[in-house]
C-alpha cells in the first residue's frame, strides 16, 4: 500500500522500518499482516519511544496491535514477574479479544497477557495479578475489585492504555478509571486509542496525559470506507417482519442486529426464533459462558445472526461480517458509527441497515448530519407496510411462542418472495431495498479502508 503523502516523517512505511524486534515481527508475519495501516505507522515509532498518544482512527483499522506492538517492544528486556503493562477495555468481551490478540502477536516473546474481566472466577485472575503476567487487560470494575483486596501492585507499571478511551472516560466508566488512574505510577506512558473522540474527552483525557502526540487518521465523525449505509423507514410495529423480510436475501450471511435495550434484544431473538431465523443473542444481562457461547457461535459462523445491544458495539471484531442492522436507532452518533464498525473491517465491505421507525427520525437525522451524508432511503419491494400492529390481547412475548407446533404463529407472510429483485440488474441477490446500494460498482471493486 502506497504511503500517504501527508504522513510525518515519522510515520514507518513498513514493518520492517518499525523498530520492532524480530521476535515480535515475526507474530505480525504469521498473523498475515504484510504492511502496517496508517493508525499503526503513524504512532508506533514514536510509542515505542514511550511517547503519550491520542489515536483516532476509523473502526476495524489496526488499533489494537497498534499499542499492543509498542508494549511488547517496550517490555521485551523487562525482568518479568510484574505487572508492567495495563490496557483498560470497556467490555469483558474487548478484553479477552485484546487479550487473545496479544498472545498471537506476542508468542515468540517472554512476556505473559492476561485477560481481568467480570462473569468469571477471580482465582485466575488473582494469580495474575500477583505477577504472573506482565500485560494485564482489563475492565474497570473487576480490575478494582481485585485492587480493593490488597494484592494488586501496579508500583512497577510503565504503560496505560485506555482502549476505546472516549468510552473509558464517560460519566459511567469515569469514576471508576479515576480510582484505578490514583493508584498508578505518575511516571508512566498513557496512551488513547478510539474511533471516535469527542473534544470534551480530548480534553479531559489532557488530565492523565503528558504532552501528548495526537495521530487522527480520517475523519473522527467518519464511519469506517466500506460501509454502505440504508435508512429502511418502517412502522415501529413491523419492525421484526421488516428484518426477517430482509434476511430472505441469503446474501446476509453473517448479520448483527442492534437493539435499543437487553429485554428488546431478547425478545426480538425469540421473534426470530419462532420464525426460523437462526440467532443467538448478546447482552449485559447474559452469563458469561452464554456470552461467549454467543459470539463464539456468530463467529465460527454456527449462527447466522446476532442480536445485541450496544455492549457488541465497540471493537468487537468479527471476520466477516456482511451486514449490521439496527433494529433501533441509538440516540447517540458516536454509538452508530461504532455499531456499523463491525462490518467492513480490515479493508472489507459491508452493510449498515437501519430499521426507522417515525419517531427515530430525529434521531437519525443527527447521525447522518454527524457523518456529513444524507443517507438514502428506501423500502423493501412487496413487503406489506400496511399490516396492522398485531394483536395486544397477548404479551409482546408470548405473542411470538408458538406454544407447540406453531399453534401461536401470527406468520401470515406467504412465501419468501424472492423474485423481487428480478430486473435491478448485474446485482443478483443483494441490496434488496429498492434504491438501496448504488448499483454501478459491484463489491469487490470498491475502495479499499486503508
Ligand atoms: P482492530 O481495529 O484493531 O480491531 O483491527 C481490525 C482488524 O484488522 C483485525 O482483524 C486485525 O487483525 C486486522 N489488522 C490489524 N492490523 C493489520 C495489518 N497491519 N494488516 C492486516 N490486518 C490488520
Amino acid at each position: 500500500m502506497p504511503n500517504d503523502p501527508s504522513e510525518p516523517p515519522t510515520a514507518a512505511a513498513s514493518f520492517e522500518e518499525m523498530p520492532l524486534h524480530p521476535t515480535i515481527r515475526a507474530g505480525v508475519r504469521e498473523l498475515g499482516y504484510t504492511e502496517p495501516t496508517p493508525i499503526q505507522r503513524r504512532t508506533i515509532p514514536d510509542a515505542v519511544l514511550g511517547r503519550d498518544l491520542i489515536g483516532t482512527a476509523q473502526t476495524g483499522t489496526g488499533k489494537t496491535a497498534a499499542f499492543l506492538l509498542p508494549i511488547l517492544e517496550r517490555l521485551l528486556d523487562h525482568p518479568t514477574g510484574r505487572t508492567l503493562a495495563l490496557v483498560l477495555t470497556p467490555t469483558r468481551e474487548l478484553a479477552l479479544q485484546a487479550k487473545e490478540f496479544l498472545d498471537k502477536l506476542g508468542r515468540h516473546t517472554r512476556l505473559r497477557g492476561a485477560a481481568v474481566y467480570g462473569g468469571v472466577g477471580m482465582g485466575e485472575q488473582e494469580r495474575a495479578l500477583r505477577g504472573g503476567a506482565e500485560i494485564i487487560v482489563a475492565t474497570p470494575g473487576r480490575l478494582l475489585d481485585h485492587m480493593n483486596r490488597g494484592y494488586v501492585n501496579f508500583g512497577s507499571l510503565e504503560i496505560l492504555v485506555l482502549d476505546e478511551g472516549d468510552r473509558m472516560l464517560d460519566m459511567g466508566f469515569l469514576p471508576d478509571v479515576r480510582k484505578i488512574l490514583s493508584r498508578l505510577p505518575k511516571r508512566r506512558q498513557t496512551m488513547l486509542f478510539s474511533a471516535t473522540m469527542p473534544p470534551e474527552v480530548v480534553r479531559l483525557a489532557r488530565d492523565f496525559l503528558q504532552d501528548p502526540k495526537t495521530v487522527q487518521v480520517g475523519e473522527t465523525a467518519a464511519a469506517a470506507v466500506g460501509v454502505s449505509h440504508l435508512g429502511l423507514p418502517v412502522p415501529a410495529h413491523l419492525k421484526t417482519e421488516l428484518l426477517v423480510e430482509l434476511l430472505t436475501d441469503e446474501t446476509m450471511s453473517s448479520v448483527l442486529v442492534f437493539t435499543r435495550t437487553k429485554h428488546r434484544a431478547d425478545r426480538l431473538a425469540r421473534q426470530l426464533a419462532i420464525k426460523r431465523v437462526d440467532a443467538t443473542v448478546i447482552h449485559g444481562d447474559r452469563s458469561q459462558a452464554q456470552r461467549v457461547k454467543a459470539l463464539d457461535g456468530f463467529k465460527t459462523g454456527r449462527h447466522r445472526v446476532l442480536v445485541a445491544t450496544d455492549i457488541a458495539a465497540r471493537g468487537i471484531d468479527v471476520e466477516g461480517v456482511s451486514h449490521v442492522v439496527n433494529y433501533d436507532i441509538p440516540s447517540e452518533p458516536d454509538v452508530y458509527i461504532h455499531r456499523v464498525g463491525r462490518t467492513a473491517r480490515a479493508q472489507r465491505l459491508g452493510d449498515a441497515f437501519s430499521l426507522v421507525a417515525r419517531e427515530e427520525e430525529d434521531d437519525f437525522h443527527r447521525i447522518e448530519q454527524k457523518l456529513g451524508v444524507e443517507i438514502r432511503r428506501a423500502r423493501v419491494p412487496g413487503f406489506n407496510y400496511d399490516q396492522a400492529a398485531p394483536e395486544r390481547s397477548s404479551s409482546s412475548a408470548g405473542q411470538f411462542r408458538g406454544g407447540g407446533g406453531g399453534g401461536g404463529r401470527r406468520d401470515r407472510r406467504g412465501p419468501p418472495p424472492r423474485d423481487r429483485d428480478r430486473g435491478r440488474g448485474g446485482r443478483p441477490g443483494r441490496g434488496r431495498p429498492s434504491g438501496g446500494r448504488p448499483s454501478s460498482e459491484p463489491r469487490r471493486e470498491r475502495r479499499a479502508v486503508w
